[in-house]
């Protein structure tokens, strides 16, 4: 399916952060296959006097010690697309977003007058596609209409017997590569999840580079984009952060879901404060790992894919609408942080 808006491709991506003007576009790193995977900066870095990492600071009894932020500084927004390759959803919602600050309007005209009269009052860190290689890996520039069975061949790819990898046993063998026959577009070039990486000891670039970033630039929110078949829009639960960082997660849940419910957009408010109630085996995945390098918030939004399948679904309008609310109340929430 032909949609206009619906830039997606690595050479889109490419012709965009290179025509960035009001911006600044760096290269984060190049992925497991090679490709670049750029970021995109609007704002000035501030100096928060860093004297410790994170866990150092907190250890000393004070964050301060690794970022000293003021009323003054202006507050810093990180938004990841692209984790998994193939889920197009946030890729595209990242693109208009940048299109947005660099023009006015988004790819398809329309306006988002307060999150372009409230930007200049935060530092914003976008990239468009974490996972080049994934990416590159998908044959079609939209999942708008594809069968479900056909989305998870594409998504998770197939074992060595050609049965279909599925959700959630692709995590089952990691890196998986080896054990694949078609790689999905999940992983890098190496069957890495970027997800489920190690992260005390990375076994990928692409985790590496995004948690040095987190770590350099003190985020006070990051939000991952994702897609998550027809669901209705939602967070995902994340494990092992502290019940403070949970009960603002949760408050801003809650503000998202009314946001929503004002648009007439769906989206389900699942439960931010996750308590352990030692049965399972909750996963400290890369969401997680973004909170504990740099204390922030750190969310994964999932969004509806639109796919031919029960369930919700929006169409693609609905879809790149979903993320700007959620972009607006990104903004709204942490204005006076
Ligand atoms: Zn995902």
């Amino acid at each position: 399916m032909q949609i206009p808006f619906w830039k997606s491709q690595l050479s889109e991506i490419e012709a965009i952060v290179h025509s960035v003007k009001k911006g600044t576009t760096s290269v984060l790193t190049e992925s497991a296959g090679g490709r670049s995977i750029y970021a995109v900066a609007y704002g000035e870095k501030e100096s928060f006097n860093r004297k410790a990492n994170y866990n150092s600071a907190c250890g000393a009894g004070n964050p301060r010690h690794y970022a000293d932020k003021t009323k003054g500084n202006k507050p810093v927004l990180l938004l990841i697309g692209g984790v998994h390759g193939g889920e197009l959803e946030g890729i595209v919602a990242v693109m208009n977003l940048i299109q947005l600050l660099e023009t006015g309007t988004d790819f398809r005209g329309k306006r988002h007058d307060y999150i372009l009269e409230n930007a200049p009052k935060f530092r914003l860190l976008l990239i468009p596609c974490m996972n080049p290689d994934g990416r590159d890996r998908l044959p079609i520039d939209s999942l708008i209409e594809v069968p479900f069975e056909q989305s998870v061949y594409y998504m998770q790819g197939t074992w060595k017997d050609g049965s279909l990898c599925g959700w959630p046993d692709c995590k089952a063998v990691h890196p998986i590569k080896e054990a694949s026959d078609v790689l999905g577009s999940y992983f890098n070039d190496d069957g890495v999840n970027l997800m489920h990486d190690n992260f005390f000891a990375p076994m990928a670039q692409e985790t590496r580079a995004l948690l040095e970033l987190a770590d350099g630039e003190v985020p006070d929110l990051t939000v991952q984009l994702h897609g998550g078949a027809n669901n209705a829009n939602h967070f995902v639960e994340i494990h092992y952060l502290p019940y403070v960082v949970m009960q603002r997660q949760q408050a801003f849940n809650q503000q998202l879901g009314a946001a929503f419910a004002k648009q007439g957009l769906p989206f389900v408010e699942r439960n931010q404060l996750v308590v352990d109630k030692g049965i399972a085996h909750p996963s400290f995945n890369l969401t997680s790992a973004i909170h504990h390098v740099c204390g922030g918030m750190s969310m994964t939004f999932e969004s509806n894919m639109g796919l031919a399948a029960p369930g919700v679904k929006l169409t693609p309008d609905e879809i790149l609408d979903s993320h700007f609310v959620l972009f607006e109340e990104m903004l709204r929430s942490q204005q006076n942080v």
